[in-house]
């Protein structure tokens, strides 16, 4: 693992058996209440993105609000909530993605970004890549151009990478684990 990798993965918690019973959660609050390693990771996030000229960072909710709005700050471009259906006020787009078990569904306001804008998205995880591939179908349904897909953890047993892949888009990681 390079150095960033081992920082992060230390700042990381493993909670095992949550929210059931073979899942090891984890946890990024420990990250985020590290300055420093909050720090790193935010700035690996977005360095290869420096002098792309993005539009608009794009956070899946609730951890993707949080990293995605620290890098569209670094960037200086706009930051997008991806948010669980009924949450936003104005007129909205929706998705459905898949779970473990079952669909969800997930919005964003239909003025959120404009045709061509260069988006990035943003969350604290991919594991089997549902989510995430819901949201770039809903920022493609309005004409954005999904740049970069960019997450701390990867679980690369779930797959999610590749599935991101096959549908064009660059998945960029920062430390990964085994297992769910
Ligand atoms: P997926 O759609 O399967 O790629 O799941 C990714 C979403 O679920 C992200 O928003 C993650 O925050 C959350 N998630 C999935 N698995 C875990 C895990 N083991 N630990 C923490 N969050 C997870």
């Amino acid at each position: 693992m390079s150095d960033i990798a081992t920082t992060l993965a230390t700042a990381i918690r493993a909670i095992h058996d949550y929210p059931k019973p073979g899942i090891i959660f984890r946890d990024i609050t420990t990250l985020l209440g590290n300055a420093g390693a909050f720090r790193q990771a935010v700035d690996e996030l977005v360095r290869p993105y420096n002098g792309l000229a993005i539009d608009q960072v794009a956070g899946i909710e609730a951890r993707g609000f949080i990293l995605g709005g620290a890098m569209a700050h670094q960037l200086s471009s706009g930051f997008v909530p991806i948010r669980k259906k009924g949450k936003l006020p104005h007129q909205t787009v929706r998705m459905a993605y898949s779970l473990e078990y079952g669909t969800d569904e997930m919005e964003m306001h239909v003025d959120a970004v404009r045709p061509g804008d260069k988006v990035i998205l943003c969350d604290d995880l991919i594991a089997t890549g549902g989510t995430a591939e819901g949201a770039v179908k809903l920022l493609r349904q309005l004409g954005a151009d999904v740049v970069s897909a960019c997450f701390v953890i990867d679980l690369p047993e779930l797959g999610g990478r590749q599935k991101l892949e096959a549908l064009g888009v660059e998945v960029r990681t920062l430390v990964s684990f085994e297992g769910h």
